[in-house]
């Protein structure tokens, strides 16, 4: 299962073996988890080997352990297979829309439908629930106030038994009355052992109410047995996108992969709770952080967002001492929060290519306390963007009230600006001094 993904996590970040010997260890882990999850194989080499590819072609920046860089690469990687960066397309494409819920029962397929009209009704869309669980007695009555709940109508048949019939008719009913987005909810079994039946029964609603999507809805607990059972329904009715459901419980959502490599069907929502609003756009970074062992991965993914922020704050620095770009004060606000995230600004500076050439200023013009980082925070949250972007227009007047504003004095108002002259001054030595070098270079 995935969940021993993290397991093998946790023993490659604390493990003693050399760096080598524990990326093997935890490469043969986690091909092992997946197996065992019943993801292809060749899905796993392939996974696998873009691992090592990348291990191989590139290296870690400075900042980071190597073993951390390592654990982002995997969650890079990982995160691809369910997705990648973007979070998936989940409004309709085409109205009317049909969306018809399978999955066994227990669950959330009816939850999630109201969940789903909810969703869709707060974004505008004139939205129905048809009712086509014929088989759990209560199960029409659940719909009914989940609708009455939420506004929106339920189509129903009390005491039918034809499951098809309703779907069929409850379908062509709504479209009848405009409704743009309509949501058919389905059973989840007819007893035991007569699996085939309900999928049989799957494939009939499917073939008569010819919905625009199929969703597969999935429990976070199934592990391995989701592969089998997407299969199965994805043959019945083909399965266009998947729910997770009780991503709020202790399982990790292990079998998501299963399913999504069972059916080709890409993850949309994930239910994280009974209520009605506890549904989320799926977010493949998030849910493989989950996977990986949030508390983590979570801390290697903060420090490697601070990093960029702050090559983006270099890069800036870059753009002033060559000329191209001006400082503003929003330069140093960015600056102060990637530092609040990556440590004493002394040692990031030691981070930076080329800033020796700042040798010559004292270590302490440069270090700035925590306690004055706030402070130098809330000052320049109530400056104007026009502020910001020009400091010179700073007088008495505007920087008493800015102190106002930030409950702060107007000496440090003061200092702050003092500081980012400084700041400024600096980096006109350094544009001169790029200048020296490069008369320097020139005369070679
Ligand atoms: P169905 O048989 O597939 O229609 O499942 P139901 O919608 O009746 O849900 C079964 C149970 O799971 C109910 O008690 C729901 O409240 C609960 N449930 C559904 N979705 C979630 C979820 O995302 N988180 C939690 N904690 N419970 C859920
Ligand atoms: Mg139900």
């Amino acid at each position: 299962m995935l969940e021993g993904i993290r397991d093998a996590v946790r023993k490659f970040l604390g493990g003693t073996t050399s760096y080598d010997v524990a990326v093997d260890e935890f490469i043969k882990d986690l091909q092992k988890a997946l197996i065992s999850s019943d993801v292809q194989v060749k899905l796993v080499f392939s996974l696998t080997n873009k691992i090592k590819e990348r291990l191989k072609k590139e290296s870690p920046p400075t900042s980071l352990e190597r073993r951390e860089w390592f654990i982002k690469i995997v969650y890079d990687e990982l995160s691809s297979l369910f997705g990648g960066d973007k979070e998936p397309e989940v409004n309709p494409g085409s109205l009317p829309y049909v969306i018809m819920l399978v999955g066994v029962q227990g669950t959330g397929k009816t939850t999630t439908a109201g969940k789903l009209a909810y969703f869709y009704k707060k974004r505008g869309y004139k939205v129905a629930l048809v009712g086509a669980d014929v088989y759990r007695p209560a199960a029409l009555e659940q719909l009914m106030q989940l609708g009455k709940q939420i506004g929106v109508p339920v189509y129903g048949e009390p005491g039918e038994k034809d499951a098809v019939g309703i779907a069929k008719r409850g379908v062509e009913k709504l479209l009848s009355e405009k409704y743009e987005l309509i949501i058919v909810d389905t059973a989840g079994r007819h007893g035991y052992g007569e699996e085939a039946k309900l999928l049989e029964e799957m494939k009939e609603i499917y073939e008569s109410v010819k919905p625009n999507e199929v969703i597969l809805v999935i429990d976070a607990s199934l592990g391995q047995k989701a592969y089998d059972l997407a299969k199965r329904f994805h043959e019945a009715s083909k399965v266009g996108s998947i729910i997770i459901t009780k991503m709020d419980g202790t399982a990790k959502g292990g079998g998501a992969l299963s399913a999504v490599v069972a059916t080709g069907a890409p993850i949309k929502f994930i239910g994280t709770g009974e209520k009605i609003d506890e549904l989320e756009v799926f977010n493949p970074k998030r849910f493989v952080a989950r996977v990986l062992g949030m508390g983590d991965v979570e801390a290697i993914i903060e420090k490697i967002k601070a990093v960029e922020d702050y090559e983006g704050i270099q890069k800036k620095m870059q753009e002033v001492t060559s000329g191209k770009s001006r400082l503003t004060l929003r330069d140093l606000y960015k600056q102060i929060i990637a530092m609040r995230k990556m440590g004493p600004l002394s040692k990031i500076l030691q981070l930076m290519p080329g800033i020796n050439l700042m040798g010559d200023i004292p270590e302490d013009q440069i270090k700035v306390g925590e306690k004055k980082m706030q402070r130098w925070l809330a000052i320049m949250n109530s400056m104007t963007y026009e502020e910001l972007d020009n400091p010179s227009l700073l007088d008495k007047q505007r920087m008493k009230r800015i102190a106002m504003g930030s409950g702060t004095e107007v000496e440090e108002v003061k200092e702050l600006i003092e500081h980012f002259n400084t700041i400024q001054r600096t980096l006109k030595v350094l544009k001169r001094r790029k200048k020296d070098v490069e008369r320097l270079l020139g005369q070679l």
